[in-house]
């Protein structure tokens, strides 16, 4: 009926749809353990929300609103005795190497019970991905041994991503607006390192991290070519802490604003800077984009599990709420109207749990999951004891020559429609997973009336919750402007994004 030739023809006429067989062709790939892997990671999150997080989640809010100073140091001790903030480090970094997608799936869960104790253990995993798209393997084992003593120690090591800036949101989260933009965080090349100025605003975890990677840029007139990336210790001279920011949701994650005076960073926690990103077979500036892509791709699925969280927590609370409450001498469930409104609820979590697996399957087919989801590498690192693959690695991490070869291997080894597509699906997931997350609050609210709005409810917080994932991690419009960069326009050359 169709030939061959004439199936490929017709396939690569655009618009191309032939993303959406990534389940498809991801899932045969796919290690079978790592399933039983998935329900595991699951069940611990079920545990530890039944045990720790819905005891306390109304509680801390209600303490952030009250005494805006307060750090919650309680939970994070908690989700630190529980093993979280190594779960997901790489077993050659001393961690537990749970692989990436069981990292969403966890989040997911912690989001539906609250997503601002989800954001004080998932910003510790945007801080490790925005490490780890360095490739500084001495840098990494430094940070991650961190982390792994401060499990060991009881006293918590996280690290924080620092990028926005007062001035520059939208503009440092895409190279194409950097230029653009209002950038003044300057790391000026002095002998042994850098010399960081600057402030960056509205940083997750900020107060309670031990190490923030931070970007700045050695020239401000061209801050796109002079991307500097910069580990960055608590209680470094010329580094302070400057305001806790007051905000409408996810009050018990703190955004901090980092000051940095004349603060000096040493070249042995510069990540990369412009002249070690000279060496790839593109040219610094798309390096740097292709560096953002890469940790992007992964992070906004991430948020994504969080929105799919939210979309779930409204749908229980409205189905709770429906199973026990009666109108006109019948209980609420039987009322045609609100199975309607549970069905359409029950959607839309359906469709933001899929848009982040559909991501993730893309990371996995063409992005940073790719090396560690093939079958003989999956089933190496699982078997092969901690210990054993941490004496063969530990001093080979240290070489430069290990770094020189990783980078090239993940720079140089992703073609640019690879770059492209996982990009877009992260953009994807992340913008129709947040917005049906804030659709199923309006939905919960529209069927629970008043009680809807009281805060023992939790639907009025998770509303407030929820509405701040529309904005981090690149806002929705940024990534609706992304999507159509990396999915649509490379077929229409006509198409110009980002323009003037
Ligand atoms: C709770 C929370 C936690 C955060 N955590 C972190 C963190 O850990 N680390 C970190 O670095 N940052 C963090 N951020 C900052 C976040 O990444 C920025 O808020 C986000 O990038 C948007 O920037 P902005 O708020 O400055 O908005 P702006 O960039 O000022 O944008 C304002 C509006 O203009 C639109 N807009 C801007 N430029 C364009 C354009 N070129 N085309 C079309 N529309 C455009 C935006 O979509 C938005 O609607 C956090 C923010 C929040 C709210």
């Amino acid at each position: 009926m169709i030939s061959r030739r004439e199936i490929k023809t017709h396939l690569n006429t655009p618009p191309r749809f032939d993303d959406m067989f990534l389940s498809l062709m991801a899932a045969p790939r796919l290690p079978k353990a790592m399933v039983k892997e998935i329900r595991r990671v699951v069940a611990i999150a079920r545990k530890f929300n039944h045990s720790v997080v819905r005891p306390y989640a109304l509680e801390l809010d209600r303490k952030m609103q009250e005494n805006p100073g307060f750090l919650p140091w309680d939970f994070v001790e908690k989700a630190n005795e529980w093993g979280f903030y190594t779960m997901w480090i790489p077993k050659i970094f001393g961690g537990k190497g749970y692989s990436m997608p069981s990292l969403s799936y966890f989040m997911e869960e912690i989001g539906s019970a609250c997503l601002a104790m989800a954001n004080l253990i998932g910003v510790h995993y945007l801080g490790l991905a925005s490490l780890s798209a360095a490739w500084n393997m001495k840098i990494m084992k430094r940070l991650c041994a961190d982390v792994v003593d401060g499990e060991a120690s009881r006293t918590p090591c996280l690290i924080s991503l620092a990028i926005t800036e007062p001035g520059a949101g939208t503009d440092v989260e895409e190279i194409e607006l950097a230029d653009r933009g209002n950038i003044t965080c300057h790391a000026e090349r002095v002998a042994g390192g850098y010399k960081l100025n600057g402030t960056k605003i509205f940083i997750s975890n900020g107060h309670l991290s031990k190490w923030h990677i931070v970007i700045a840029y050695a020239d401000l007139k061209k801050p796109s070519e002079t991307t500097v990336s910069l580990a960055v210790k608590t209680g470094t001279p010329g580094f302070s802490f400057g305001r806790k920011e007051r905000k409408m949701g996810q009050k018990g994650c703190p955004a901090s604003e980092l000051i940095f005076k004349d603060c000096f960073v040493p070249d042995e926690l510069v990540l990369i800077d412009a002249d070690q990103m000279s060496g790839f077979k593109r040219p610094v500036r798309e390096s740097a984009m292709q560096m953002i892509h890469y940790v992007t791709a992964g992070t906004r699925a991430g948020v994504a599990a969080f929105a799919a969280g939210a979309a779930r927590g409204a749908f229980e609370e409205a189905l709770a709420f429906a199973s026990q409450t009666r109108v006109e001498d019948k209980l609420l469930i039987n009322h045609e109207w609100a199975q309607c409104l549970l069905a359409e609820m029950y959607k839309n979590y359906a469709l933001s749990r899929l848009s982040y697996i559909e991501s993730n399957y893309a990371n996995g087919l063409y992005g940073s999951f790719r090396e560690l989801q093939k079958k003989p590498m999956y089933y190496y690192y699982k078997l092969t004891p901690a210990g054993w693959l941490r004496k063969m690695f530990s001093s080979l991490m240290e070489k430069p020559a290990m770094t020189r070869i990783y980078r090239k291997m993940q720079m140089d080894g992703q073609t640019d429609a690879e770059i492209l597509r996982t990009s877009g699906w992260g953009s994807l997931a992340k913008f129709a997973a947040t917005d049906l997350g804030i659709k199923n609050c309006h939905l919960a609210l529209e069927m629970m009336g008043q009680a809807g709005l009281r805060q023992d409810r939790r639907v009025e917080k998770i509303l407030r919750d929820a509405k701040l994932l529309q904005i981090y991690e690149g806002t929705n419009q940024l990534n609706r402007l992304n999507l159509f960069n990396c999915l649509i326009a490379p077929d229409y050359p006509q198409a110009v994004v980002f323009d003037e």
